[in-house]
């Protein structure tokens, strides 16, 4: 009830810009579905830009037009909401949208691993200890952005550039090469 009070005074200031941090958390799917129908009027009727910060990955399906997708800080992909989801160009991305359920999962999927220290972060990329695409060039280098084939911006070696990546950077990295200290 708190969460529908504050979305009406939101409606009543016909702002131009909405931030709205896990507008749904913890609500039953019924009252859910009530939130993101206040919020799609509230695009629709008052041209109100809207920012969705959200875990819920099927929220974002049904409300956004573009999607940015963080991890340990940082924007990691970030593109056409329709695109990425159909053709994910981040491991991460791709791993999360695994990891959903619908009415055909038979089984869970998860990420291995934990996030990251962020005082005392994995070296190169953050995600390296946790990737399954994991190359010697990820936890050597900071990777840097890039567009995929699909249009996306992605901050992922598997990507390229070319130019950036020493000889034998594309070599898989073993799980035994990955630092005990970067499991955090
Ligand atoms: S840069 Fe390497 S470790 Fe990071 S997401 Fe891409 S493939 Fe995985």
């Amino acid at each position: 009830m708190r969460q529908r009070l504050m979305i009406a005074l939101t409606v009543v200031l016909r702002p131009a810009f909405v931030v709205a941090d896990e507008p749904t958390t913890a609500l039953d799917v019924l009252v859910e579905a009530q939130i993101l129908g206040i919020l799609a009027d509230l695009r629709r009727n008052f041209d109100t830009a809207l920012l969705l910060i959200t875990h819920n990955l099927g929220i974002v399906a049904e409300t956004c037009d573009r999607v940015a997708v963080m991890y340990a800080g940082h924007i990691v992909e970030e593109g056409d909401a329709r695109q990425v989801f159909a053709r994910p160009g981040h491991p991460y991305t791709r791993e999360l949208l695994r990891s959903t359920i619908s009415l055909t999962t038979t089984g869970l999927h998860y990420i291995p691993g934990a996030p990251p220290d962020l005082v005392a972060p994995p070296s190169g990329c953050t995600f390296h200890p946790r990737c399954p695409n994991a190359m010697r060039v990820c936890r050597d280098q900071d990777p840097v952005e890039v567009v995929s084939e699909g249009g996306q911006r992605v901050l992922c070696w598997l990507h390229g550039p070319e130019e950036l990546i020493p000889a034998g950077g594309r070599e898989p990295l073993e799980r035994q090469e990955i630092g005990v200290a970067d499991e955090a």
